[in-house]
């Protein structure tokens, strides 16, 4: 069988993709049903198959079990002390929805294998704060020492805020980022230098100072290193922070109503979540399952809920009850 291919993400703009990974203890998910729940070992794999995680669980920074970090020195399961063979990953893609991803997204989807259920596509809700923390924790892993480093921030922010154009193009023919006197709005590259209108200038420098902040005594821009004073009154002379409507004076509030407005106001983006299950299906194929040493409890003719829900409720409940019973790191 040929290797499942990567999945290739060149047809969307810079950072509008995020991937997560995720280990899930398979042994963890199987014991939980055959031992707590006493369900037979082939139906075990089969709730297994139909399981859909939640996007908190494949996203979110709390890892609970089955779920856990999986070190190269620690290959075994923290909650039942299982073998690597025993683990799956799950790879989640997590597009920000809009005009720039929906055509790439849509053509990604459709050439997906589908024959198993290899992927699944969630969707979500994100609020633009979220999404905008989420670009602003890859700004801050760009290195700020690189001479390069204010170009490419610069550089990030204009594709998250214009991405149908070809940044990289433009980016390839210049060699200075100037504000312009001339344009009201938008940009302009003349003579190899990049021209910003004002206020896209200004939104340009308030995103220096925001991501370098994080890594240094003060915000490193355009203007200079700044604290967040001279940030303010630097976008407060220029007309700047009349312009979009911030009228506040403390300095921390007007922050604030700066990242808001710079993460695209109140309002959410769709999220579109994209499950590679390829590991855990091949993973779950190879697990050995063992019966329940009971024979299951005859279950009583509860309401009647359909399968897939079913099997996602038991799975989440199984969890609980393992996860309630069996502390982290305990040995078998
Ligand atoms: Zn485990």
């Amino acid at each position: 069988m040929p290797k499942p291919h990567a999945l290739d993400f060149e047809a969307f703009p810079h950072n509008t993709v995020t991937t997560y990974q995720r280990t899930l203890c398979l042994a963890c998910v199987a014991d939980a049903f055959t031992k707590l729940l006493g369900i037979p070992a082939k139906k075990t794999v089969q709730e297994m198959k139909g399981y859909t995680p939640a996007i908190e669980e494949l996203t979110g920074s709390a890892l609970v079990r089955p779920y856990f970090t999986s070190a190269e020195d620690k290959p075994h399961c923290p909650y039942c002390d299982s073998s690597s063979r025993k683990h799956a990953v799950i790879t989640t893609h997590s597009i920000e929805g809009g005009k720039a991803t929906d055509a790439p997204r849509r053509k990604l989807i459709a050439d997906l294998p589908t024959s198993q259920n290899q992927f699944l596509v969630l969707e979500g809700k994100s609020t633009h704060d979220e999404a905008f923390f989420t670009w602003l924790e890859k700004m801050a892993r760009l290195d700020s020492e690189d001479e390069q480093w204010i170009r490419d921030v610069t550089k990030a922010f204009l594709e998250r805020k214009m991405p149908r154009e070809d940044w990289d193009q433009v980016f390839a023919n210049i060699y200075m980022i100037r504000r312009s006197a001339r344009l009201a709005e938008g940009w302009e590259v003349d003579a190899r230098r990049l021209f910003l209108a004002p206020p896209l200038y200004w939104e340009t420098v308030a995103i220096q100072y925001i991501v370098s902040r994080s890594h240094h005594g003060g915000g490193q821009t355009f203007e200079g290193r700044l604290t967040l004073q001279d940030l303010v009154n630097r976008l407060r002379h220029s007309g700047y922070l009349r312009y979009i409507g911030i009228a506040t004076h403390n300095p921390g509030d007007v922050f604030e109503a700066l990242m808001h407005h710079l993460a695209g106001g109140d309002g959410g983006v769709k999220m579109h979540y994209l499950v590679d299950r390829r590991d855990f299906l091949s993973k779950l194929k190879e697990l050995k399952i063992s019966e329940p040493k009971k024979a299951a409890p005859k279950k009583a003719p509860a309401k009647k809920v359909p399968a897939k829900k079913a099997a996602k409720k038991a799975v989440k409940k199984a969890v609980k009850k393992a996860v309630k019973k069996t502390p982290a790191r305990k040995k078998k």
